[in-house]
């Protein structure tokens, strides 16, 4: 039996292969290509990269993404194993990065390597959202305001944390067109105006079920693009007329305020330490305070139903109604408001 033998037929040698040799395969195949010229359209303002007409953020900063696209420049032969690519750059200018590739990997069963140099040219131009930005551009503001009141000043911040973070969110999403324009302080609330429909209105929900209240919304016809109208829309929304942790005073009794419902205030009674809903048309309702207005004072000594407390301002001992669901000790702090009307101290716990 005859081991069969094949010879290369280009160049004449002993192969195992059924066609020509690995070494005429190697030398007759441009295993590894390289562009020489990359143009990149990058936004001077925010760093986001245009690709077509397309921008998109870059999550990272300027070197990987030089590094990325001289990646992208390499094309390689799909019979090329254990590809390996290094590179080097220098910054020849402020719009011009010279790179070196190193590209090497297995072929036919060879070690391979081949160096590039390619040129990353840079140009700068606005993109779509920095010139939104810049432009004031808007498309839906928010009134903040409250019902029979003003909103203060912990609401107003409250509502800006909240139209902030969701503006983070859903450019984080990739909305990148959804941003806050701007915002700002009025007599009677804070308007927050942003760029998007959408963003008005999730902006605008979210404070509603963190802070309560109500929302209308009143479109505005502005014009025509692309044969498509184009509103404005301001979204009104009033606070509820009491606050959360508000004290108020009904029929003589104490409640505090834990939250509105469809025209119902869900309150906790301070005199008997217990859940209830008061309806909310308002009639008969004196507010007191804010729970986070409460002052801290020491019970000096407890007698039944009555306890003695030291007022931090005026260092007398003043008698309060000690209430059962509190459980009073004498010595520790309780906290409390003034009800300047009634010159009463309402014990908050
Ligand atoms: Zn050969
Ligand atoms: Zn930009």
């Amino acid at each position: 039996m005859t081991i069969q033998e094949n010879f290369c037929p280009k160049c004449g040698e002993k192969t195992e292969n059924e066609g020509i040799c690995n070494n005429c395969m190697r030398s007759s195949v441009e295993w590894a290509t390289c562009e020489n010229r990359i143009q990149c359209v990058i936004c001077p303002t925010c760093g986001s990269i245009k690709k077509g007409s397309i921008w998109t953020d870059v999550p990272y900063e300027r070197q990987k993404l030089t590094e990325e696209l001289a990646y992208d420049a390499v094309a390689v032969h799909a019979d090329l194993e254990d590809l390996e690519i290094a590179i080097s750059t220098r910054e020849t200018s402020p719009n011009r990065t010279n790179c070196t590739i190193f590209v090497r990997g297995i072929l036919y069963g060879e070690p391979v390597y081949k160096t590039f140099e390619t040129l990353i040219a840079w140009t700068k131009e606005n993109c779509d959202r920095c010139s939104r930005l810049s432009g004031g551009y808007y498309a839906s503001t928010i009134q903040v305001r409250a019902l029979s009141r003003k909103p203060d000043q912990f609401e107003k911040e409250q509502a800006l944390k909240i139209a902030y973070s969701i503006e983070d969110s859903v450019q984080e999403a990739g909305e990148r067109l959804s941003f806050i324009t701007r915002t700002g302080d009025v007599h009677d609330g804070v308007d927050i105006v942003v760029s998007s429909h959408s963003l008005g209105d999730t902006i605008s929900r979210e404070i509603v079920n963190k802070m309560g209240g109500k929302i209308t919304r009143h479109p505005k016809l502005i014009g025509e693009q692309d044969g498509k109208k184009v509103y404005r829309i301001t979204i009104l929304l009033r606070l509820p007329e009491f606050r959360n942790g508000d004290i108020i005073c009904f029929n003589k009794r104490y409640y505090e305020v834990r939250g509105t419902d469809s025209g119902l205030i869900r309150v906790f009674d301070l005199s008997e330490g217990k859940s209830n809903v008061l309806h909310e048309n308002g009639v008969g309702f004196r507010l007191i305070g804010n729970l986070r207005e409460a002052e801290r004072a020491d019970v000096t000594y407890l007698d039944r139903d009555v306890a003695g407390i030291l007022d931090p301002v005026s260092y007398d001992i003043k008698e309060v109604k000690a209430h059962e669901w509190m459980r009073l000790v004498a010595h520790e702090k309780v906290k409390f408001l003034r009800d300047r009307e009634e010159e009463v101290i309402v014990l908050v716990g």
